[in-house]
């Protein structure tokens, strides 16, 4: 299956082919077709860096925002800061053809906060779950309002932080009822099991 038949947005085939994408891997051939289907649905993915997850959970991103408005819609939660970095990067650069409508990635990570009292733009969030809990809650400078996707990359890694598996269910609390979750770990033993079972319930599951 080609990008072209998984009817992606034209800007951002064009997105795909400027980064020199020129046909899914295995994991977005077999993701996007149950990331994209609506209504949404969740889904819970087996997969190790390398394989192209990211690519696929920021085209789903990117199909679903409003452009209309720069209020939060997507919010990815990811282990470190680096991460997180990256991941917006990847947002930025498929994204490029959607900029001049309005596209806008916020990385929530502490170098670009905004100051305080200023809130948080952009239809993509990605961040730390201690960073992004705290713009929330503490600081209120992150409206989840208008949030109807969740993505975890690296599950299991989160898990393994101190406190970070928590972190990411207060956040998840806080967001609106219908929301779409999409998580991705490269390993699945129990606790990240049980984890995903309650993050992302009645989730379409793929192992690659
Ligand atoms: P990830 O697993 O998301 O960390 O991506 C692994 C690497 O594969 C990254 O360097 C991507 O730029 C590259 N990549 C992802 N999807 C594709 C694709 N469809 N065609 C070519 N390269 C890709």
């Amino acid at each position: 299956k080609s990008f072209e038949e998984l009817k992606l947005r034209e800007e951002l085939l064009r997105g795909l082919s400027v980064m020199g994408f020129h046909k899914p891997s295995k994991i977005q051939e077999r993701a996007l077709p149950l990331l994209l289907k609506n209504p949404p649905q969740n889904l819970i993915g087996q997969s190790q860096s390398g394989t192209g997850k990211t690519a696929a959970f920021v085209l789903n991103m990117l199909s679903r925002i409003d452009l209309n408005t720069k209020q939060p819609q997507c919010l990815v939660l990811a282990p470190t800061r680096e991460l997180a970095k990256q991941i917006a990067g990847v947002a930025k650069i498929m994204g490029t053809f959607l900029v001049d409508k309005g596209l806008e990635v916020f990385e929530a990570v502490p170098q670009s906060l905004p100051p305080r009292g200023v809130q948080v733009q952009g239809q993509i969030i990605v961040g730390t779950p201690g960073t992004v809990m705290d713009l929330i809650q503490r600081k209120r400078q992150l409206n989840v309002r208008g949030i109807k996707v969740l993505t975890l990359d690296e599950a299991d890694n989160m898990l393994d932080l101190q406190g970070m598996g928590d972190q990411c269910k207060r956040v998840k609390m806080l967001l609106p009822k219908d929301h779409q979750v999409v998580l991705f770990s490269a390993t699945f033993p129990p606790m990240v099991l049980d984890f995903a079972g309650l993050f992302a319930p009645n989730a379409n599951q793929i192992t690659l």
